[in-house]
């Protein structure tokens, strides 16, 4: 970066001329490649990007680039970087910033509107009516970064200060990345005219939104809070995020289930996070006469709404974009506070080269992905644990032979490996390639009763699964290089 003048810098955070950068070329086509690293006007700073989380509407960015717009149209072969859920630490300070410091840690929203028009001026900067002016003549301050402009797939971004969320030392990178997804839930929230205690919330649909809308909802005091859905997996951590109930609709009438569940009446408020094409039927028919529904996920197609019932009941119908009014800085208020685990959605990380693999991950739920993370940086913390495993997987091997898979010493041997992993959100899965095993140093039998794939490790049976597995080595048949997971 060149430094003008009146960028301030430190030498505790040395900027690169250029930078890792991934763009968009055909549609789903990335590229890494490198970019100057982007210099702070105004009002903005330069984030080192430290974690970037993958979301649904990147996916849909990266393959038929609505809603991202680029100088008026689809952004495709414009140089574009993708990625707007990211945190990191600020590393230069534009013209007259005195809001934030070099090397805060923060975590970012997506929309700098352009605070001038009418929806800027009172909060929904969202809705900003200047969206994706930002070229040319017609400049006109906007910045949705990952949509209008450059986003978080690479090492740099400038970020105005409006969309900055200071975040504590106890919170981790990943758990950072995951404010602006529980921010979306909490503006719904908002838009509905705010949550009082004792209020029941509806949540349809167990994404990355309808998880975090549990907990955001159960966090300020919502009962009951209902979540539904079709895998019992998503619901499972949605009971561990507050639900009070969680409904599979594979196996009873989601309606019906919801009214018997709160006495016969229907809900306070609905949180439709799933998009499937009755949801809107469905969530009408869930809330009291009177009741609030808030639309934050949309199906692809057309669907035919039941007006009558709406009408009839006065049912209030909100669609929500994004997350305004710094929804965000409330939700990392409780995020911070530690009223709830975002954590528990984050399943998968990897570093920013291995871009293709985490995306491929997300879109296609390999290994029950919800969250999957990207990290620039944090390989010293790996290579940290890494060394410490070596050591005990050494002690381990110098134990006695007689010491079975499952004796007491072996196990305590193996808690105290996935501990370590734990706290460095690594994980050692039984498809890691053997190039990535080489790397951390890990020997896989001596460790693959704690470290295999954490999805099978909790039972025998998937332990001696993992070990077939290693023995007939089927799992370097996928290679997932750099594959690390939270605990
Ligand atoms: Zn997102
Ligand atoms: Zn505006």
């Amino acid at each position: 970066m060149d430094a003008g003048a009146a960028v301030e810098t430190s030498p505790d955070f040395p900027i690169p001329e250029t930078m890792k950068a991934w763009v968009l070329g055909n549609p789903s086509e990335l590229a890494l490649t490198r970019k100057p690293v982007p210099m702070p006007k105004r009002a903005e700073v330069l984030v080192r990007i430290d974690a970037v989380a993958i979301c649904a509407t990147d996916l849909e960015i990266i393959d038929h680039g609505s809603p991202a717009l680029i100088q008026g149209g689809m952004p495709f072969n414009k140089n574009f970087t993708p990625g707007h859920e990211y945190m990191g630490t600020v590393v230069g300070l534009g013209p007259g910033v005195d809001e934030y410091r070099i090397g805060q840690r923060v975590t970012v929203e997506i929309h700098a509107g352009c605070g001038q028009c009418k929806r800027c001026r009172a909060g929904m900067y969202t809705s900003c009516l200047n969206y994706g002016l930002n070229y040319g003549e017609l400049d006109k301050g906007h910045r949705a970064n990952g949509f209008t402009t450059d986003g978080g797939f690479c090492e740099y971004q400038v970020n105005n200060i409006n969309t900055l969320v200071a975040i504590p030392d106890g919170m981790s990178d990943e758990e950072a990345t995951l404010v602006v997804t529980a921010g979306t839930a909490m503006y719904g929230l908002t838009e509905l005219g705010g949550l009082v205690a004792g209020e029941s919330v509806v949540v349809t649909g167990p994404g990355p939104i309808g998880l975090l809308g549990v907990a955001v909802a159960k966090a300020l005091s919502a009962s009951p809070v209902i979540l539904t859905g079709t895998r019992d997996n998503r619901l499972r951590i949605g009971r561990e995020l507050g639900a009070d109930h969680v409904v599979n609709v594979r196996n009873e009438d989601a309606v019906e289930a919801v009214r018997r569940l709160n006495g016969g009446k229907g809900v306070d408020y609905v949180i439709e996070c799933s998009g499937a094409p009755n949801a809107v039927n469905d969530a009408i028919r869930m809330v009291s006469r009177g009741g609030k529904v808030c639309l934050a996920a949309f199906p692809h197609q057309e669907t035919p709404v039941d007006v009558a019932q709406i009408v009839r009941n006065n049912i209030y119908l909100y669609g929500i974009r994004g997350e305004g009014r710094s929804a965000t800085h409330r939700a990392e208020a409780l995020m911070s506070q530690k009223r709830f685990d975002a954590t528990k959605i984050h399943t998968h990380t990897f570093a920013l080269d291995d871009l293709p693999t985490a995306i491929r991950y997300a879109k296609d739920r390999v290994d029950d992905a919800i969250k999957v993370v990207v990290k620039a940086k944090g390989v010293a913390a790996h290579r940290v644990a890494a060394s410490r495993l070596r050591a005990l997987v050494s002690e381990m091997a110098g134990t006695s032979p007689a010491m079975t898979m499952h004796s007491e010493e072996m196990r305590a041997q193996r808690l105290r490996i996935r501990n370590v992993m734990r706290r460095a959100s690594l994980r050692v899965s039984s498809r890691m390639s053997p190039v990535s095993r080489r790397r951390f140093g890990i020997s896989m039998p001596a460790t693959i009763g704690a470290c295999h794939d954490q999805n099978v490790a909790r039972t025998h049976a998937g332990e001696r699964l993992a070990r077939a597995q290693y023995r007939e080595r089927t799992f370097e048949a996928a290679k997932v290089e750099g594959c690390f997971r939270h605990g």
